[in-house]
């Protein structure tokens, strides 16, 4: 089988805030043999950039230059063995967490409610409600530019809060984590509870990217997460074109139909600069913002 190959392709269908111009080049490899062929015969010197299912990423209007790589549903699956999960970069955190969960395993309960992969999970060191990717994470695979397996290690992540260091353009193909032994039910009782509190707290019904903001220092911030620092200049709610600062979570920011990338953007930056201005410090993009302006 060879990897699936369209020229000029939209990418606003393959995010979460169904933005964004074309990719000159996506391709969508199904088998880690197609990637490492697709990798080997693309010119290095190609910008090279990888989606997951775009939860975290505002693709901007101009459309990303060169080749995108989207991993296809042959890296997703998921299976464990003893206290061992493997899972392709492909397969979402959710299902992880449940299958996990099923056989009584600890620890990645957290990961039911992040609606990305886990290559973006490891990529991004996903994390929430006081567990993170690195917690439980053991290795992973990836495929370099050359078309060639590379082993990883947690310490050739760093992983740091919303973070790894892993070059951006090794295509993360599969991670083991180890998670000690628990209770199958009090697992899928985590992850129960965990579904009905996003559903009561974030827009996840929208067209969304998650967090906008990484949580500042709270040194700095005067001890205000990133939502409190939204609401404390008056953001929540705000819009620009399309584009708006979640009524239910003012670090959540939607396209309410037919919002630009440079809405979302220009929403972004107004919200920076009024915390810069009227608190004195900085609010870091989580979300990325990748591809040309328009
Ligand atoms: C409703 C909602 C709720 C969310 N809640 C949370 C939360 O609680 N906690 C949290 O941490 N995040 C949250 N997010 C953000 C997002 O789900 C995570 O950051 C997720 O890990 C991104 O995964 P993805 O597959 O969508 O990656 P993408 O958004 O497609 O990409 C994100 C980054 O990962 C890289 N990447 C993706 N796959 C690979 C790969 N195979 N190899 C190499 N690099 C790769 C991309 O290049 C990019 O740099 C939320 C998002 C939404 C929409």
């Amino acid at each position: 089988m060879t990897a699936r190959l369209m020229e000029n392709a939209p990418l606003a269908p393959y995010t979460w805030l169904r933005v964004g111009g074309q990719a000159d080049r996506l391709i969508l490899p199904s088998t880690e043999q197609d990637l490492a062929k697709a990798l080997a015969t693309t010119p290095e010197t190609d910008p090279l950039t990888i989606l997951g299912v775009g939860s975290n990423v505002i693709i901007r209007d101009g459309g990303i230059e060169g080749t995108v790589i989207r991993l296809g549903p042959g890296f997703g699956k998921v299976a464990v063995d003893g206290t061992k999960v493997t899972a392709g970069a492909a397969c979402l955190d959710a299902r992880v967490a449940k299958a996990a969960a099923q056989a009584g395993l600890s620890g990645l309960a957290f990961m039911a409610g992040i609606p990305g992969t886990i290559g973006g999970a490891m990529r991004m060191n996903a994390g929430a409600y006081g567990g993170e990717t690195k917690d439980h994470f053991v290795s992973a695979r990836a495929i370099d530019r050359k078309g060639r397996e590379v082993h990883l290690t947690a310490e050739d992540f760093a992983f740091r809060y919303r973070h790894s260091e892993v070059p951006p353009d090794l295509v993360l193909i599969e991670a083991t984590f180890e998670a000690p032994q628990g209770d199958a039910v009090e697992e899928l009782a985590k992850i129960a509870d965990i579904m009905e509190r996003r559903e009561a707290t974030q827009p996840i019904r929208e067209k969304t990217g998650g967090s906008t903001f990484k949580n500042p220092d709270p040194e700095t911030s005067g001890g205000r997460s990133a939502w409190q620092s939204v609401d404390a200049v008056g953001g929540r709610g705000r819009v620009v074109g399309d584009a708006q600062m979640s009524e239910l979570h003012a670090n959540f920011m939607i396209n309410r139909g037919a919002a630009t990338a440079a809405d979302l953007e220009a929403l972004g930056e107004s919200i920076r600069a009024d915390v810069r201005e009227q608190l004195g410090y900085e609010l870091e993009w989580e979300i990325k913002r990748i591809g040309r302006h328009a």
